[in-house]
């Protein structure tokens, strides 16, 4: 007999090959055995990245493999289900770093980079925004001028995630005529210097810093083959997309909580759970969950034949992180007091998706993404 099961209202289960379950399940053995034990103490003391990408790259998460864009999307999910700063270094290292080195390099810094960067062994970053430019990227200060067979880069960087530990920077600049071009360096490049964010209330287990650029001479070995702002919104492509199921991991972990924890928890001679407020804010919870994470599989398949456009993983980023958001903050209601406890997770999550919502692309800069795609006219500016 078939029956609705709580966990999974819409079936995804049944879409899903033995091959995408096995990842999954592994994937969440991992982030559950792995990763949940040491996210209270890395949340609290805003630490730990490099020996989370040594797990990743142990895990063999850096990869090239060809698993399907199904089965890098439940990675992804299961890893935000423990905390999206510890998914914010997978996405940074493979769709930010290893994505343009693997597409854009010349083979000796392929070789130089990419499998230590594979391993965990290296971290990497990517250097994009800037103080002055940050939804309109395009606008950037940094310049990369061309003096003789070298480059010499001058600028600031901000909120570069794991830029305070990274190995590689991966680095956006124009050119002497204007054009966007990249670069991959190294940290110990002289005139390269790091300063750590302190204090963020979000994303606190993935460190965050400004970058700046002084007079840092670069040879042309160092620069990548690609021009103009396709070369990093090809990057923050592949980025956006694994966002599309990652933060339904996060809001998933909430449900399950918000749920149990209103099953458990009475008040006026009954479970919080058998009141019709709380049941309908776990109907929309277990909708949104579901529905969003249908069309993440949908389009999940149409990327693996090569057929999506930058409006649908707009439509995707934009819904997962907004209503993962109403999500978690919801459940932290339903907890009580004990929504506000760091054990509690929840209230942890919600703080994450603040900065989720906000990278990769605003919630507003994709809406103004997918009006383009619907109206043909351009409201950015
Ligand atoms: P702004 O661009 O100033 O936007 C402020 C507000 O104005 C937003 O609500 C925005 O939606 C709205 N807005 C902007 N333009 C318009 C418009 N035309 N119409 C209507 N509303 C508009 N960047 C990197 O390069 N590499 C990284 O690794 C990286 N990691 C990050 C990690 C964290 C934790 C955070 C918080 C950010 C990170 N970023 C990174 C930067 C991120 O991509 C930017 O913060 C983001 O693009 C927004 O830029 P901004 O903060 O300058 O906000």
């Amino acid at each position: 007999s078939i029956s609705f099961s709580w966990e999974d209202p819409l079936n995804l289960e049944s879409l899903l090959t033995e091959e995408e379950k096995l990842i999954r399940d592994s994937a969440r053995h991992f982030a559950q055995q792995k990763l949940k034990p040491k996210i209270l103490q890395d949340f609290r003391t805003e630490s730990g990245e490099r020996d989370i990408i040594k797990l990743l790259g142990e895990q063999g998460y850096f990869h090239d493999e060809p698993i399907g864009n199904v089965a890098y999307g439940l990675i992804n999910k299961e890893l935000d289900a423990v905390d999206s700063g510890y998914r914010t270094s997978l996405s940074v290292q493979n769709g930010l770093v290893l994505f343009p080195l693997r597409s854009y390099a010349k083979n000796s810094i392929k070789e130089k980079y990419v499998p230590k960067l594979e391993s965990g062994d290296y971290v990497g970053c990517f250097c994009l925004t800037e103080a002055n430019h940050g939804s309109n990227p395009e606008a950037m200060e940094t310049r990369a001028q061309k003096k003789g067979s070298k480059y010499v880069l001058n600028g600031s960087k901000i909120w570069i995630s794991n830029s305070p530990i990274a190995d590689v920077f991966v680095v956006w600049a124009k050119d002497q005529t204007g054009d966007v071009i990249g670069f991959a360096l190294e940290k110990d490049t002289p005139g390269l210097s790091v300063t750590k964010i302190q204090g963020k209330l979000s994303l606190r287990a993935s460190s965050t810093g400004i970058v700046s650029f002084h007079d840092v001479e670069l040879d042309e070995e160092n620069m990548l083959q690609v021009r103009g702002m396709k070369g990093p919104l090809s990057c923050l492509g592949e980025a956006r997309f694994g966002i599309a199921w990652s933060s339904f991991g996060a809001a998933e972990a909430c449900y399950k909580i918000a749920r149990n924890y209103t099953l458990e928890r009475k008040q006026f001679g009954r479970p919080l759970a058998q009141t019709q407020l709380i049941q309908k804010k776990l109907a929309d919870m277990a909708t949104e969950i579901s529905l969003g994470l249908l069309a993440a599989y949908h389009v999940s398949k149409l990327k693996d034949e090569g057929k999506i456009t930058p409006q649908m993983v707009s439509i995707l980023k934009r819904n997962a992180c907004q209503k993962s958001l109403q999500i978690a903050r919801e459940a932290r209601d339903m907890l009580g007091g004990n929504g506000i406890v760091d054990e509690y997770d929840v209230l942890r999550h919600a703080m994450n998706l603040e900065a989720v919502n906000t990278y990769e692309g605003t919630a507003d800069i994709h809406s103004l993404i997918i009006g383009k795609g619907i109206t043909g006219l351009q409201a950015f500016s």
